[in-house]
C-alpha cells in the first residue's frame, strides 16, 4: 500500500454538529445523512474501471490490473442500487462515470432501464468522448439528458501528451454528435497541466462558448496512479481565473451554487455587456467545498466511497448478491447509510484537529473511483 503524503490546503469546515459520535439514526427517512448534518442526494456511479485513454493525471501508462468481470456490478445490480437510492434514500440526481463508461457494451440498455424506472431523474454521463459519435443518438433515445465530455485541449500535440492517445478528432466528433442528438447542456471538463495546456485555457473557453458548451476547469487533484501530483505543480483556481482574464471578463454567476462543485462565472469580453455564456471552476484543492458536499459514490465493484479522497470503502456487492428480498434490500440500504454516516468532515488535507497533518493520497486512482 502506498501511503505517500502530500501537503494540501485547508478546507473550510461547517461547525461540528451536536450529533458527532452519536449512533446513526435508524430508518431510511434520514436518507444518506452524515454526522455533520450533510445529506447526500447526488449519486456518482462508476460503471467500469477500464478506459481507452491514459490521461497522465489519472492513469498510469501501463500496469493497472482490471477488475474481473464477475466483480463488476451487473446491469441488473446497477438498476437495483439506483432504485434503492432513489426510492428509499433520497437520491435526486445520478451521474454515470468510470473509468470510461462508453466502453461498457450494455451502457445504452442500463440508461434505458434506469429511465423507465425513474422518468424524471436527472441522469448524466461523464465520458472522454471516444466512440461517442457512434453512440450519441442511442444514448439520447435511451433517456440520457445531460453530458460532460472531458477534453483538456483542442490541440493534437497537447492532447496526445495529456492522454497518451491520438483520439482528439474522435472526441470532437463525439461532442458534435451529442449536440446534434439534442443533448443539452453539454459540459466540457478540462484539467490544466503546467506547460502543456495552461497557456491555451482562454482558447478552449472561446471554442466552447462559440458552440454553446459550458466549460468547467477542474483543479488537478492528487488522484493520479503515478503519484506525480505536487502542490507547486498544480494550476490553482486563482491561476485559472487569471489565465482566462487575458481574454475575458468574469463575474460571479448570480444563480445559487446549490451544492454544485463548480463555482460559475458569467463570461463577457472586456468592455462589452454581451453575455457570451458561463464557465465553471472546480477548486477541490484550493477552495474546497466539503461543507456543502452532497455526493455519494459507488465504485464499479459496488463499494461506497463517502468521499473522493476516502481511504475507507464499504462493500455493497456481497449484500446485493446475497438475495433480492425486501430483507436483503434493507441490509443494502442500511450498510449504505452506515458508510455515509461515517463520511469525513473534510478531505483531511492538513487541517488541525482532523487528525493527520498531511493528507494521504488514496490507493485508488481517479479512474478506479469514478470522478
Ligand atoms: N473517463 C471519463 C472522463 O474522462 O470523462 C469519466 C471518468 S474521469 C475519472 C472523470 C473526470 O475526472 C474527468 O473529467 C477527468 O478529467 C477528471 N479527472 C481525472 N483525474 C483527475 C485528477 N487527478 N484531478 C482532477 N480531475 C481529474
Ligand atoms: Fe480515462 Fe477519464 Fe481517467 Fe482520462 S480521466 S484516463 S479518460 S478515466
Amino acid at each position: 500500500m502506498d501511503t505517500k503524503a502530500v501537503a494540501l490546503g485547508m478546507p473550510e469546515l461547517r461547525p461540528v454538529s451536536p450529533g458527532l459520535g452519536a449512533p446513526r439514526p435508524g430508518g431510511t427517512e434520514t436518507g444518506l445523512l452524515d454526522q455533520f448534518g450533510r445529506v447526500a442526494t447526488d449519486m456518482r456511479l462508476s460503471l467500469t474501471d477500464k478506459c481507452n485513454l491514459r490521461c497522465t493525471y489519472c492513469m498510469p501508462e501501463a500496469g493497472l490490473d482490471w477488475l474481473k468481470k464477475d466483480k463488476l456490478l451487473t446491469a441488473a445490480e446497477i438498476v437495483r442500487l439506483v432504485g434503492l437510492g432513489v426510492n428509499r434514500l433520497g437520491v435526486r440526481e445520478l451521474r454515470l462515470t468510470g473509468g470510461e463508461p462508453l466502453v461498457r457494451a450494455d451502457l445504452v440498455q442500463i440508461i434505458a432501464a434506469l429511465r423507465v424506472n425513474h422518468p424524471d431523474l436527472p441522469i448524466s454521463l461523464t465520458t472522454n468522448g471516444v466512440g461517442l459519435a457512434k453512440k450519441a443518438q442511442a444514448l439520447a433515445d435511451a433517456g440520457l439528458t445531460r453530458l460532460n465530455v472531458s477534453m483538456d485541449t483542442i490541440h493534437h500535440d497537447a492532447f496526445l501528451q495529456l492522454t497518451r492517445r491520438p483520439f482528439l478528432d474522435q472526441v470532437k466528433a463525439g461532442i458534435e454528435a451529442a449536440a446534434a442528438a439534442g443533448m443539452k447542456p453539454i459540459k466540457i471538463n478540462a484539467v490544466l497541466l503546467r506547460g502543456i495546456n495552461d497557456s491555451t485555457a482562454a482558447e478552449l473557453l472561446e471554442w466552447s462558448l462559440e458552440r454553446g458548451y459550458e466549460l468547467r476547469f477542474i483543479e488537478q487533484m492528487p488522484l493520479d496512479a503515478d503519484h506525480g501530483w505536487t502542490r507547486d505543480g498544480m494550476i490553482t483556481a486563482a491561476e485559472i481565473r487569471a489565465l482566462i482574464a487575458t481574454d475575458f471578463e468574469l463575474t460571479p454567476d448570480p444563480r445559487a451554487r446549490d451544492g454544485a462543485p463548480a463555482e460559475r462565472f458569467e463570461v463577457r469580453r472586456h468592455g462589452s455587456t454581451e453575455l457570451l455564456g458561463t464557465v465553471g471552476i472546480i477548486a477541490s484543492v484550493t477552495e474546497p467545498f466539503c461543507a456543502d458536499c452532497r455526493r455519494t459514490r459507488i465504485t464499479a465493484e459496488g463499494k461506497v466511497m463517502s468521499c473522493l479522497f476516502s481511504r475507507t470503502e464499504v462493500d455493497l456487492l456481497e449484500l446485493l448478491r446475497a438475495g433480492d428480498s425486501t430483507n436483503d434490500d434493507d441490509a443494502v440500504t442500511a450498510r449504505w447509510q452506515d458508510a455515509m454516516w461515517a463520511k469525513p468532515r473534510a478531505h483531511g488535507m492538513g487541517h488541525p484537529g482532523l487528525g493527520d497533518a498531511d493528507f494521504v493520497q488514496p490507493d485508488r486512482s481517479m479512474s478506479a473511483i469514478g470522478g
